[in-house]
C-alpha cells in the first residue's frame, strides 16, 4: 500500500488521547513507508498527524481548498500541497490519491468524508480498504448505528466486510493491509 488518506478532527478534542492517536498514526505511516494524504490543515489533530509523520521522515500530501488556503489555514511544511477550487474537487482528489482510508475521531467534516468513501465502496465505485480508529471508544455510537442499520435491512453489504475497526493504530493498519491483494501486502 503506497498511500492512506486520514480523515480526522481539525480540533484537538478534550482528551489528550485524541492528539496522541493523531501522533501515533503519523508515526505508523512513516514507519511503514506509506504516504499520508490528508486535508492539509495546520490545526488540531490534522496538524499533529502531519507533524509527526514529517518528523519521522514520512511523506505527507495535503489537499486543501482555495478558500481555506486564503485564510492561511494550511500546513507550510508539507511534502506536497494541492489546492482545489471547491470542496467537492478536494475530496475527489483525496480519494484518487489514496489506496485506503482511515477516520480518526473528529467532527462533522470527518464523518462526511468517511461516509462518502464508505458509500462509494458500498456502491462499487472503488474497492479500497476503509477503517475506523476507535480510540477511547469514540466510535461506539456509530458502531451501534451501523449494526442497527444492518439488522433493519438497510445495508447492501455487511458492515464488517466494508469497514475495519480497531482501537489500536498498528492493528488497524494490519487489518487494512490484510484486505489487500498479495503484491500490495509485500510492501508491508
Ligand atoms: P472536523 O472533523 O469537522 O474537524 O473536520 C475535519 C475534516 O474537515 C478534515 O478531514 C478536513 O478535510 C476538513 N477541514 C476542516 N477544517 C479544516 C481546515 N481548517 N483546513 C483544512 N481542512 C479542514
Amino acid at each position: 500500500m503506497n498511500s492512506i488518506c486520514i480523515f480526522l478532527g481539525s480540533n484537538t478534542g478534550n482528551d489528550p488521547l485524541y492528539m496522541q492517536a493523531a501522533r501515533e498514526t503519523g508515526l505508523e505511516l512513516a514507519k511503514r513507508n506509506i504516504t499520508c494524504v490528508y486535508g492539509g490543515s495546520s490545526t488540531g489533530m490534522m496538524n499533529e498527524l502531519a507533524d509527526s509523520a514529517l518528523g519521522a521522515g514520512g511523506k505527507v500530501i495535503g489537499v486543501t481548498v482555495q478558500a481555506l488556503k486564503d485564510k492561511e489555514q494550511f500546513h507550510k511544511g508539507l511534502s506536497e500541497l494541492h489546492v482545489t477550487p471547491t470542496m467537492h474537487e478536494r475530496k475527489k482528489m483525496m480519494i484518487e490519491l489514496s489506496d485506503g482510508f482511515i477516520a480518526l475521531p473528529g467532527g462533522i467534516g470527518t464523518y462526511e468524508e468517511f461516509f462518502e468513501v464508505y458509500t462509494l465502496k458500498q456502491l462499487g465505485f472503488h474497492s479500497k480498504p476503509c477503517g475506523l480508529l476507535n480510540v477511547n471508544n469514540f466510535y461506539n455510537p456509530l458502531e451501534l448505528m451501523m449494526s442497527t442499520a444492518e439488522g433493519e435491512g438497510f445495508l447492501k453489504t455487511p458492515y464488517a466486510e466494508s469497514v475495519s475497526v480497531s482501537g489500536s493504530v498498528p492493528e488497524l493498519f494490519d487489518l487494512l493491509l490484510d484486505t489487500l491483494d498479495t503484491p500490495a501486502k509485500l510492501s508491508r
